[in-house]
C-alpha cells in the first residue's frame, strides 16, 4: 500500500513541474581563452542540457566574430578589409563596437578598443619578461586612436570604416561580458531563467535560485598576500564584472605592468588596483570596470566612481595606498 502510494507520489512529482524540485546544474567548457561556466535550476535535465548546448554554441560564435587571437575572425578580417573604405559587419560586432566606442567618449579615450598594437606590445612582454623598447610603444601608439574608428550605415546594415592600415582593434575588455549576457539570453529564450553564466572576472545573473533572494557572489579584491576586502554580493538579474592587475601583469625591474593599457602613455597601469562593477549587463560591466581602471590611474579614483555613477551601475574600487589597501564605493 506504502509502495503503492509513493511510487503514485513520485509520479505525481515527475508529471507536474511545479510540484518537481528544480535542479541544480553546472557546466564547464573553454571559450574565448578562458573557462565559461554556466549553472541553471530546471526540472528537466535533458532540455537544460540542450538549453546549455545551445548557450556555448552561442559563446564560441561571438568568439569567432570578435577575438583578436582568431587569425580568421571578422573583428581581425575588418583590420585589413575595411582600410579607407566601409565595409558591413554582424549585428554582434556592431553592438560592442557602439558600445566600446561610447565609452571612449565618456573617457576621453582611456577606453579605446583600437589599442591593439599597444595591447600586443605588452602581451610579448608577459611572455618574454622584456619591457617593450620606447619607440616601439611610441611607433605602435600612432596606429591607435578611437577617432580613426568610424561605425556607419544603419542598425540593420552596420558597416565600418578605418582610417589607416596597422589598425588592430582589441575587444579583450567588453567581449567577455556580452558573451555572459548572450549566454543568459539563449538560456532563458529556452526556458531557463534562473541560471548564470561565467566568464572569469564577467558573470551575468539572471533570476535568483529557487527560494533565495539573488545568487551569492563574493568579491576578492586584488590579492590574498595582503590582508584584503571580500564582498558578498547578492544578486539577480544583473552583471558583475572585476578588472585589475591580479592575474595579467608582467613584472619588470620591480614594476609591475597590468594588462591594462593607459593610452596616454602606452604603458600597462602600475598602480595596484582592482575594480568590480555591477552593472544591469555584462556589456557595460565588463566595459566599465576596465576604464574605470585606467581612469583611476589617469584621474583618480573619484573620477572612476563617477564614471561608474553616471553609467548607472555600481562599483567598488580598492587601490593600494602607501601599502594598505583602501576600499572607495559608489554610493548605494
Ligand atoms: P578586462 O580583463 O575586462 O579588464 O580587460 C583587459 C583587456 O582589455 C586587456 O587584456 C586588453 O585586451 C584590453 N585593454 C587593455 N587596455 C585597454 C584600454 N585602455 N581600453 C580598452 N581595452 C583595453
Ligand atoms: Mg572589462
Amino acid at each position: 500500500m506504502w509502495s503503492t502510494i509513493s511510487a503514485l507520489a513520485v509520479l505525481a512529482l515527475w508529471l507536474c513541474p511545479s510540484l518537481r524540485a528544480a535542479g541544480r546544474i553546472e557546466a564547464l567548457e573553454p571559450h574565448m581563452g578562458t573557462m565559461f561556466r554556466i549553472v541553471l535550476y530546471a526540472d528537466d535535465p535533458v532540455r537544460a542540457h540542450a538549453a546549455i548546448r545551445a548557450a556555448f554554441d552561442r559563446v564560441a560564435d561571438l568568439d569567432n566574430k570578435l577575438s583578436d587571437y582568431l587569425a580568421d575572425s571578422e573583428l581581425n578580417r575588418v583590420c585589413t578589409t575595411a582600410i579607407g573604405r566601409d565595409v558591413a559587419i554582424s549585428g554582434d560586432l556592431y553592438t560592442v563596437l557602439v558600445a566600446s566606442q561610447s565609452l571612449a567618449d565618456r573617457t576621453d579615450g582611456a577606453f579605446d578598443v583600437t589599442l591593439g598594437p599597444v595591447i600586443r606590445l605588452w602581451r610579448t612582454a608577459r611572455q618574454t619578461g622584456w619591457q617593450p623598447a620606447a619607440d616601439e610603444i611610441t611607433s605602435a601608439l600612432q596606429r591607435t586612436g578611437y577617432r580613426r574608428l568610424h561605425l556607419a550605415g544603419t542598425a540593420a546594415h552596420p558597416t565600418i570604416r578605418l582610417d589607416f592600415a596597422g589598425m588592430q582593434l582589441d575587444l579583450g575588455a567588453i567581449a567577455k561580458g556580452y558573451a555572459a549576457d548572450e549566454g543568459l539570453r539563449i538560456l532563458r529564450d529556452r526556458g531557463f531563467p534562473q541560471a548564470l553564466v561565467a566568464a572569469s572576472g564577467d558573470i551575468a545573473f539572471g533570476d535568483a535560485p529557487p527560494d533565495k533572494p539573488g545568487w551569492e557572489t563574493g568579491v576578492d579584491s586584488i590579492d590574498a598576500s595582503r590582508e584584503s576586502f571580500t564582498d558578498v554580493l547578492r544578486l539577480h538579474n544583473a552583471a558583475v564584472s572585476t578588472s585589475g592587475d591580479t592575474e595579467q601583469y608582467v613584472e619588470i625591474d620591480g614594476v609591475r605592468y597590468s594588462h591594462i593599457v593607459n593610452p596616454k602613455t602606452g604603458q600597462g597601469l602600475t598602480h595596484r588596483i582592482g575594480v568590480t562593477v555591477v552593472a544591469a549587463k555584462g556589456i557595460d560591466s565588463d566595459g566599465l570596470s576596465t576604464a574605470a581602471s585606467v581612469i583611476a590611474e589617469q584621474v583618480g579614483v573619484p573620477a572612476a566612481l563617477a564614471l561608474i555613477e553616471k553609467a548607472g551601475a555600481r562599483g567598488i574600487v580598492v587601490v593600494d595606498v602607501d601599502g594598505q589597501w583602501k576600499k572607495y564605493e559608489t554610493p548605494r
